[in-house]
């Protein structure tokens, strides 16, 4: 494959002790949904160069067919605005009906909000929200969390630069600055604004854009992976997006060796389709597998920036 987005970005020795601290967190100790890893302890993987697609994700070891690899949780998530009133704000937990506690599924997720939310609360989103429904954008809404965030201070600023940025970027004028409209409304104050500048909107942006996951619950049996992946595919289950650091380093393939998947909430699932052998790159299908050649080809060079040339690609499948 040759990712072009993803080949330029240098790892510096840094950013890999941030990735091995960051997986390490993600590892699942306990049992959501009668499904646990394997075993405790580091996830049996490393972020490493690719010979042609700048940074990816190996196996350290054999990793049998099924395995849940690791589990990671987001930096940012935002239900789809027409989802805000069924699922929990924070993890995308299905609300259960006549659920009164706001819009948190727990009291955990309530507390966990808390600093940023009170703010999100606190401001008007009716224009930005309405310039996102009328231009179809769902992204902004990450960027909006995020900037509650950090003013908050839930979030660092930079939280995202060790994601690979989209290189092309439409106008954000106008988005930038009716979030900064709504927060001045809200009466935050101009030191803590002073991060949010256009090039910071910008470069958010520019990650989110290619580095979020539309996330859409599996619904039916667990066990069985493709049956799974096909229910979540047909029942159009999405229900917001999440921007993680773990699983965006994994590179895309069209017939991948790692799926993706989220059992009840934002919480991610990395599980092996195949056996993999140790060493191997693992790979997830960062589109609709099941589109044609063409349709990929269009997607990815379109959505993601680069011409897919997989194995499956080259052989016109
Ligand atoms: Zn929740
Ligand atoms: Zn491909």
């Amino acid at each position: 494959m040759t990712p072009l987005l993803r080949t330029s970005r240098y790892l510096s020795p840094k950013f890999k002790k941030i990735i091995l601290q960051s997986s390490l967190s993600t590892v699942s100790t306990t049992n959501h949904g009668g499904d646990s890893p394997s075993r405790l302890g580091p996830p049996p993987i490393r972020v490493d160069f690719t010979v042609s697609a700048g940074r990816g994700v190996f196996s350290t070891r054999f990793i049998s067919a099924g395995e849940l690899i690791h589990t990671a949780n987001p930096v940012v998530s935002h239900p789809f605005l027409s989802k805000c009133d069924v699922v929990c704000y924070l993890c995308l937990r299905r609300l259960k009906p006549g659920h009164c506690t706001e819009q948190f599924c727990s009291e955990e997720c309530k507390e966990q909000s808390k600093a940023f939310y009170e703010l999100e609360k606190k401001a008007d989103w009716f224009v930005y929200h309405k310039y996102c429904s009328t231009h179809g954008l769902k992204y902004p809404l990450l960027v909006k969390r995020l900037a509650c965030m950090v003013i908050a201070g839930a979030a660092s600023e930079n939280c995202l630069d060790i994601l690979q940025p989209a290189q092309v970027l439409p106008e954000i004028e106008e988005e930038h600055s009716l979030l900064r409209t709504a927060f001045e409304a809200a009466d935050t104050t101009e030191e803590s604004l002073k991060f949010l500048s256009n090039q910071w909107y910008a470069n958010v942006l520019a990650r989110i854009r290619i580095n979020a996951f539309r996330v859409e619950m599996v619904s039916g049996l667990y066990g069985d992976l493709l049956s799974s992946a096909l229910a979540s595919v047909e029942a159009e289950s999405g229900i917001g997006n999440a921007v993680y650091i773990l699983p965006s380093f994994y590179n895309h393939d069209c017939d991948p060796n790692v799926n993706i998947i989220w059992m009840d909430n934002v919480h991610a699932r990395l599980k092996a389709l195949r056996n993999i052998d140790e060493g191997e790159e693992l790979r997830i299908c960062y589109i609709d597998a099941s589109m044609d050649f063409d349709a990929r080809q269009n997607v990815l060079l379109n959505g993601f920036g680069f011409k897919c040339s997989c194995n499956r690609c080259l052989s016109k499948d």
